[in-house]
């Protein structure tokens, strides 16, 4: 039969000699890995098989035995990782192999140099680039970390023999590729390998790696029994017979006292490609009318892209071991995305798709019973590993504050496991959790006050917090921005109301004394004409203009409404290119403030209006808000200047 090669070399897409670069270099301390990525996409390959040949069973082409292979051949050098698992079309292996021209590759690689340029040595710990690799998930081409030249041949299931593709490249930018007959369905991935590595030709050394990254893969690896692997050289014909040398059963199934926590860890990193442990994990067996095992691991290390619109999820979906779908995101709420594992359910149909996940009971109470699961093994570490827990907050947190506005019901469970900045520290760390801050309540204390701002300094300066570092009184500091999301959407944690200090009238409960009180009352009547004739001054521009009881350095400051959007969210919804509702601010005055008596005193009219406007100003910018017209501004403050000195001062 003569089969139409199409014979093409083709570019790789995006960076990826790049990538390969910076891979083999930061990968070459920990080598052996190039092994168990392999293993991994082949019984990945393996269980998609299975999935689809439930649908259809031609695509087991009369070879239902799913399997992986290890082949060594010494005299050529090569070690080849064989799987008969799904294959690859032509196209597919353009798209895939070919590429990691993913929407982050750019990024990836950029943030790559800069970790390597802040000095990534090669040590036994991964350096901040091997993590990073981890994270980015380059199983296939971490081959070139032993190999000079990586052959794949593959055929998809499905395809007839002569639709088999050979793809080979030496990692330099190009890659050939050839049709060629496949009998066999699934993929030959063959290394040959550098001069320098042929330590991998030792078919023992081999197993140990197996044994020690690959041993809890349900699917069979294979390795020529070693008594029949010589003695079958010659024998060109005949296959060596082959043994299991993993153990083959799922580690999600053996119960728990049965493994141990390396078992657990290996396990994690095949299911993630992260080459980092994993913080944490559970792992649950559930009997009854819904029954299944989840096992979730919470990683140590934001993958890079968390914050991508179609960021991967991380659970599995199985199905009576069957693997059903990658990146089952009904298994958890978008919140916990950062979560990896396994859920093996008993009682789901096998053609399950992704909409019936869409409407279905036993996923709803498995997702919640999940999400139970996820936020007590936090509220563990939180508890009993306050500095594991601050690793997991810097990487997570931003991600666990969209919580309560998605899971309302877990409001005040996942409140428990907010941290904030807060003015009882001097540092801006997000070290405070709620719990903490009604420890520290105040005798007569009944909220929990915060400000956003849109960043911790701003938060930390603004004028509004003078009040409460007078009379004491901790304030939670928040410039995330999705903290504004955060506030409005948990109003209370245990049954103490959230309140912004930036909004409506100054409610300090019982904090604030009577004769204080009386004393602002009175004297916001005494200046009544002062507020009066500033706000007739600004017009449009503000709401109102009245007494405050906020300031004790300052002389004026912005605050909204008790119900109007904070500047601060109304800054940050301009900033991603949204409308915020128009509010006018109100502009509180500190009457005790020299420059604002001299303000009252002001018996010229224009002169009056440049001061009441400079005050609003600064006011503004005092909580990071920008101004409308800065250069008029700074035109008064100069004229303003240029008249002190003009009269000698
Ligand atoms: P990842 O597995 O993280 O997606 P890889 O570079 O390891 O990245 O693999 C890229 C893709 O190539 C895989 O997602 C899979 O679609 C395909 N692939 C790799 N190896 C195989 C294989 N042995 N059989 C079938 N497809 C494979």
């Amino acid at each position: 039969m003569t089969v139409d090669a199409h014979p093409e070399t083709l570019e790789f897409k995006a960076e990826v000699s790049q990538v390969l670069d910076l891979v083999i270099r930061s990968l070459y301390s920990n080598k052996e890995i190039f092994l168990r990525e392999l293993i991994s996409n082949a019984s990945d390959a393996a269980e998609k098989l299975r999935f689809e040949a439930l649908t259809d069973e031609q695509l087991f082409e009369d070879d239902p035995q799913l399997r992986v292979r290890v082949l060594v051949d010494k005299e050529a050098g090569t070690v080849t990782v064989s799987d008969n698992g799904i294959g690859l079309s032509r196209q597919e292996i353009i798209d895939t192999i070919g590429s990691i021209a993913s929407s982050g590759t750019r990024r990836f690689v950029a943030s790559m140099q800069a970790a390597q340029a802040a000095g990534g040595e090669e040590t036994a710990t991964p350096t901040p680039d091997q993590a990073l690799i981890g994270q980015f998930g380059v199983g296939f081409y971490s081959a070139f970390i032993v190999a000079d030249r990586v052959t794949l041949i593959s055929r998809r299931a499905g395809l007839t023999p002569e639709h088999g593709v050979h793809w080979s490249s030496d990692g330099q930018g190009s890659y050939s590729l050839e049709t060629v007959l496949k009998p066999g369905r699934g993929t030959d991935v063959i290394l040959h390998l550098k001069e320098d590595e042929r330590e991998f030709l030792d078919p023992w050394r081999l197993r140990s790696i197996i044994g020690k990254f690959s041993d809890h893969i349900a699917i069979p690896i294979e390795m020529a029994r070693e008594d029949d692997a010589d003695a079958d050289k010659d024998k060109e014909d005949k296959e060596p017979a082959f043994e299991q040398v993993n153990r083959g059963t799922a580690l999600w199934m053996r119960s728990k006292s049965d493994l141990a926590d390396e078992d657990y860890q290996a396990f994690y990193k095949h299911l993630s490609h992260d080459f980092d442990e994993p913080l944490a994990w559970v792992h649950n067996r559930v009997e009854g009318t819904n029954e299944y095992t989840a096992l979730l691991y919470v990683p140590k290390r934001a993958p890079w892209d968390l914050w991508d619109r179609d960021q991967r999820h991380g659970v599995k979906l199985y199905v009576r071991r069957v693997f059903v779908m990658d990146e089952a995101d009904k298994l958890v709420p978008h919140y916990l995305r950062f979560v990896k594992g396994v859920v093996d359910s008993d009682d789901l149909p096998l053609n399950v798709s992704r909409e019936i996940l869409q409407h279905n009971r036993k996923i709803d109470s498995i997702r919640g019973a999940n999400v139970k699961r996820i936020l007590g093994l936090l509220e563990g570490i939180a508890k009993d590993e306050p500095e594991q827990y601050q690793t997991f907050w810097k990487e997570f947190g931003r991600v666990l504050k969209e919580g309560p506005a998605e899971d309302y019901a877990n409001r005040e469970r996942i409140g428990g496991l907010l941290r904030f900045a807060s003015t009882a520290n001097d540092d801006d760390a997000q070290t405070v959790s709620l719990d903490t801050y009604i420890e520290r309540m105040r005798e007569g204390q009944t909220h929990i006050y915060f400000i956003t701002a849109d960043s911790p300094a701003a938060a930390r300066h603004s004028p509004h917090l003078e009040v409460f570092r007078k009379k004491g009184v901790e304030v939670l500091l928040l410039s995330d921005r999705v903290d504004e999301w955060l506030v409005s959407n948990l109003h209370e944690y245990q049954g103490k109301h959230l309140q912004s200090v930036t909004k409506g009238e100054l409610d300090l409960g019982n904090l604030a004394d009577q004769e204080e009180k009386q004393k602002t009352e009175q004297a916001a009547k005494e200046h009544e004409g002062l507020l009066k004739r500033l706000q007739e001054s600004l017009g449009e521009r503000v709401q109102e203009v009245r007494a405050s009881t906020r300031l004790v350095d300052s002389p004026a400051c912005i605050v909204v409404g008790a119900h109007d959007m904070s500047a601060n969210l109304a800054r940050v919804l301009k900033a991603v290119g949204q409308d915020a509702p128009a509010t006018r601010p109100i502009l509180e005055l500190n009457l005790e403030h020299p420059l604002v008596r001299r303000l009252e005193a002001e018996t010229d009219a224009n002169r009056f209006a440049d001061l009441g406007l400079i005050l609003f100003d600064q006011a503004q910018l005092a909580e990071g808000g920008q101004l409308d017209d800065p250069a008029a501004f700074v035109g008064r403050l100069n004229d303003l200047m240029l008249k002190l000195f003009m009269s000698g001062g």
